[in-house]
C-alpha cells in the first residue's frame, strides 16, 4: 500500500445527539489504527462511510461534517470533507490527492446507488483508487456499492479492524479452544435463532438468559406469569430443544429468576424458582443460582461467545445476573468474544468491557457471520493478500 491511492470503507455510523453532535466516537476511534497504518505508508486516503438511514436522499442532519471534524481532532491532521458522494468534483479532488492526504466523501447513503449496489457507482468508486480496503465489519453483511461492489473492480483487502473481527469470529466457527460456550440473552429468540441452530452443532454448552429464556421455558410447559415471551416462537423453541437433545451440546435454561410485578425502576423484586412464577409477576433477570451455574461453566471454558444481556440491566435491581456472569468471564482465562449493542453497553457500564478478548463491532453482521452465512463485504476480499498487517508493503 506504499504511496497508493486507497478507497477505504469505514464504519463512522456514530450515534448523534438531538443537536447533531457526536454522542459517542468509539467507531471513529476504532478506525484509527487502519488509517494511521495507511498514512504511515504514504497512502492517499479516500474514505467512505454511511451515517444513519437517509435512504438515497440528502438529509442535512446526516452529513459527515461533524465526523470529519472529530477525525481531524483525533488524527491532528487535515481531513478534506466533500459535500458529494460521486461526480466531477469528487473525481477531480481524488485525482489531485497527494500521498499522506485524506479526503472524506459525503454520507454514501445519500446516493441512491449505494444500497442498490449500483454497478455504475461501484465502478466510479473504483476509478478513484488503486486499492480497496474494507474496515467496515458492521456493514459487511450488506452488498452495497461501497462495501462490496467497489471490490469487484479493484484489488480488495481487509483493514485491521475487519481483520481482527474475522480472526476471532472465524476461530469461533472453525477451531475454538474448548469447551466452547454460547451465552445468549437479550429480548427475542427470533433475532438469534440462526446462531442457535449453528451452535447446537458446534458448541459444548449453550446458556440462555434474558427474555428469550422465557419462550424456551414456556415451550417446556413452565408457567411464566406476565413475563415477556414470543408465543408465536414456542413451536420453534420446542424444535430447538429437541435438536439440542439430539446433539452433544449441553443446553441450560435459567433455574431461577429475579421477578417483579412490573418493569419499572424501584419496583419490589424477589427471587423465584423457574416454573413457580406467580401469575401477576414477570421474570426480569436470571436469579443467583443461575448466575452461579453459568459462572462455573464459564470459569472452565476455553472460549465464550456472548450476545445479549441476561436481564433488564438498564434497571438497577435487574442488572445483577449480567454483572455476576460478566465478572466470571472477566476473570476466566477463556477467550471472550462479545457482540450486541446492549450487552456492550452493559459491559461498559460495569467497567468490564476492557477485560474481554474481543468486542465485536457488528450487530447484524456478527450474528450473520456466526450463523455461518457468507458476508458480501468479506467475500469480496482477497484471501491471499489478506490484511495490510500481513503484507510487506
Ligand atoms: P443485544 O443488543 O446485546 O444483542 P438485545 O437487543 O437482543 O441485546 O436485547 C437487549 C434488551 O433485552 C435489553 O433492552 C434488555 O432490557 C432486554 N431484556 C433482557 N432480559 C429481559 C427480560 N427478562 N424481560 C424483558 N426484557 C429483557
Ligand atoms: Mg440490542
Amino acid at each position: 500500500m506504499e504511496r497508493k491511492k486507497i478507497f477505504l470503507r469505514v464504519d463512522f455510523n456514530v450515534p448523534l445527539t438531538d443537536e447533531g453532535r457526536i454522542a459517542d466516537d468509539t467507531r471513529i476511534k476504532a478506525a484509527l489504527p487502519t488509517i494511521t497504518y495507511l498514512l504511515e505508508r504514504k497512502s492517499a486516503l479516500i474514505i467512505a462511510s454511511h451515517l444513519g438511514r437517509p435512504k438515497g436522499k440528502i438529509v442535512d442532519k446526516l452529513r459527515l461534517d461533524p465526523v470529519a471534524r472529530r477525525l481531524e481532532e483525533l488524527l491532528r491532521k487535515k481531513v478534506m470533507k466533500l459535500n458529494e458522494v460521486a461526480g466531477e468534483t469528487v473525481r477531480k479532488r481524488a485525482h489531485f490527492l497527494q500521498p499522506g492526504e485524506i479526503m472524506l466523501l459525503e454520507n454514501v447513503r445519500f446516493h441512491p446507488g449505494e444500497e442498490k449496489n449500483d454497478p455504475d457507482l461501484s465502478r466510479f468508486f473504483a476509478s478513484l483508487a488503486e486499492l480497496f480496503v474494507n474496515d467496515a465489519f458492521g456493514t459487511a453483511h450488506r452488498a452495497h456499492a461501497s462495501t462490496a461492489g467497489v471490490g469487484e473492480h479493484l484489488p480488495a483487502v481487509a483493514g485491521l479492524l475487519m481483520e481482527k473481527e474475522l480472526k476471532y469470529l472465524e476461530q469461533a466457527l472453525t477451531n475454538p479452544p474448548r469447551p466452547l460456550v454460547l451465552l445468549l440473552g437479550g429480548k427475542k429468540v427470533s433475532d438469534k435463532i440462526g446462531v442457535l441452530r449453528t451452535f447446537i452443532k458446534k458448541a459444548d454448552y449453550i446458556l440462555i438468559g434474558g427474555a428469550m429464556a422465557n419462550t424456551f421455558l414456556a415451550a417446556k410447559g413452565k408457567q411464566m406469569g406476565k413475563s415477556f415471551l414470543e408465543k408465536e416462537k414456542i413451536e420453534e423453541a420446542k424444535a430447538i430443544l429437541s435438536e439440542a437433545e439430539n446433539n452433544k451440546v449441553q443446553f441450560y435454561l435459567p433455574l431461577d429468576f429475579v421477578a417483579a410485578a412490573e418493569m419499572a425502576p424501584g419496583v419490589n423484586s424477589k427471587v423465584v424458582a423457574a416454573g413457580e412464577m406467580p401469575p401477576e409477576m414477570m421474570a426480569l433477570d436470571i436469579g443467583p443460582k443461575t448466575g452461579k451455574l453459568f459462572s462455573d461453566i464459564i470459569a472452565a471454558a476455553g472460549m465464550v461467545i456472548w450476545n445479549g444481556p441476561l436481564g433488564v440491566f438498564e434497571l438497577e435491581p435487574f442488572y445483577r445476573g449480567t454483572a455476576q456472569v460478566a465478572e466470571a468471564l472477566a476473570s476466566s482465562s477463556a477467550l471472550s468474544l462479545v457482540g450486541g449493542g446492549d450487552i456492550l453497553a452493559a459491559l461498559q457500564k460495569l467497567g468490564l468491557a476492557a477485560k474481554m478478548t474481543h468486542l465485536s463491532t457488528g450487530g447484524g453482521a456478527t450474528l450473520e457471520f456466526l450463523e455461518g452465512k457468507e458476508l458480501p463485504g468479506v467475500a469480496v476480499l482477497q484471501e491471499s493478500e489478506s490484511a495490510p498487517a500481513s503484507t510487506n508493503a
